[in-house]
């Protein structure tokens, strides 16, 4: 019997990902210890974290803010290391202790450190979709020579990976494709009228999630359900017309296989992103997730729509990008990213994020792409570009 805990660095833990893996992890110390962890600049929080788990390493994004929580750590008499420099990322996420990744960064900020445990063989745990979104072919190469294990965290994906067969070379030959359930997010109902004029606030007001800002716009402008269907096809190895999205308001169903045979196989559960956490940890076991179990007496219906185009329009660009050369789906989501600042800056309004996104698509070329240094070139080069169109548009 192997009594080694796995030693887990969790890369963006003060985040609403990275704080329900540390809330599972608490849950098994016998089976888990903590080596590092990073935020970009809440001090206080990762001093917080710090001192529960007394990791070897924890990084800041910055010089003071690395300072600050050197100087903080000292005080409660602590030894773990701060790090800040621009490749420490890259250390916490490939060093020769460390078994498992947590990716849990917001956007391709994420994107290096992924590659990093990808390349050293780690158990790479996605939540960072971003990273894969930017990634792509050359990120699942690394996986691949790296030997990496590649676990879905996002609550789709870990679904599907559920509901498939434990070999992958099998998975071609039997299934028909996949169904990604989408909520439909705050303003699924809303009045089409009035939604360019939606709020912040009340785009980040997701019905059934709580998350972080970035993605809870994504979830209000079905950006995010475009990003998983990119993020699917290169995690399943799918051609992109055997990904379908179906709107289902309660999520519950996690997300489907449908195979060759018509047969169905889903997943299932409470909307509570500590259940792909923990099956990201424990697999192939499984572990308690402490999250509520699903009462099928106690919900009223359980109901699946079809996708709305005319409300969701971002929805198509995931099947666009896909045909379109290597390297743009890296130009999308920088537009996205972009946009979704903004807009959260009250810079722009909720349509205009869509409008950024069309625009960048339109106006930056996809070169060559051979490695990921290309890969982040032409993200600056797609952010620089919807940053100025950004600046040129009116409210
Ligand atoms: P969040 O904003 O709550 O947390 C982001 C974390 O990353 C924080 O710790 C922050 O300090 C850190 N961070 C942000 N920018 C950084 C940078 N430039 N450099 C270093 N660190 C940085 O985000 P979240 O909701 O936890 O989402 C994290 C990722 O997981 C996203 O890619 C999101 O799409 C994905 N995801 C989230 C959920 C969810 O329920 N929140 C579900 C599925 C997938
Ligand atoms: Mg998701």
């Amino acid at each position: 019997m192997n009594l080694k805990k796995h030693s887990v660095t969790v890369l963006g833990s003060t985040g609403s990902v990275g704080v329900n893996t540390l809330d599972v992890i608490a849950a098994h110390p016998d089976k888990f210890e903590v080596f590092a962890l990073s935020a970009a600049t809440r001090v206080d929080a990762l001093l917080a974290q710090c001192v529960q788990f007394k990791p070897r390493y924890a990084v800041m994004a910055s010089a003071p803010h690395a300072h600050d929580l050197a100087e903080k750590l000292k005080a409660n008499s602590l030894k773990t290391v701060v790090l800040h420099a621009l490749d420490a990322l890259e250390i916490i996420a490939s060093h020769e202790d460390v078994d498992t990744v947590m990716a849990a960064i917001v956007g391709a900020a994420g994107l290096a450190s992924c590659m990093a445990a990808a390349r050293t063989g780690k158990r790479l745990l996605l939540a960072n979709k971003e990273a894969l979104v930017v990634g792509a072919e050359i990120f699942m190469e690394a996986v691949q020579s790296g030997g990496a294990q590649l676990l879905p965290i996002d609550s789709e994906h870990s679904a599907i990976f559920q509901s498939l067969p434990d070999d992958p070379s099998t998975w071609s030959a039997r299934i028909e494709k996949i169904i990604l359930t989408a909520s439909g997010g705050p303003f699924l109902r809303r009045d089409l009228l009035t939604l360019r004029h939606a709020t912040p606030q009340e785009a980040c007001a997701h019905p059934n999630w709580t998350m972080g800002q970035k993605i809870s716009v994504d979830s209000a402008t079905m950006m995010n359900k475009a990003l998983e269907v990119i993020e699917a096809k290169f995690l399943f190895g799918l051609h992109p017309s055997q990904i379908e999205v179906v709107i289902h308001p309660q999520s519950i169903v996690h997300s489907m296989v449908q195979y060759l045979d018509t047969s169905v196989v889903a997943q299932l559960g409470t909307p509570d992103m500590r259940v792909p956490i923990a099956y990201g940890l424990a697999w192939p076991g499984r572990i308690a997730s402490g999250a509520k179990a699903l009462d099928f007496t106690a919900f009223a219906n359980m109901s699946f729509e079809k996708m709305d185009l005319m409300r969701f329009p971002g929805l198509q660009l995931a099947w666009d990008v896909l045909a379109a050369p290597r390297g743009t789906p890296a130009i999308l989501n920088a537009a996205n990213e972009v946009g979704v600042a903004a807009f959260l800056d009250k810079k722009i309004r909720f349509d205009q994020i869509h409008a950024v996104n069309l625009a960048t698509l339109a106006a930056v070329a996809a070169p060559a792409v051979h490695d990921v240094s290309d890969l982040l070139e032409l993200n600056l080069r797609a952010r620089a570009f919807a940053q100025n169109f950004v600046c040129s548009m009116e409210l």
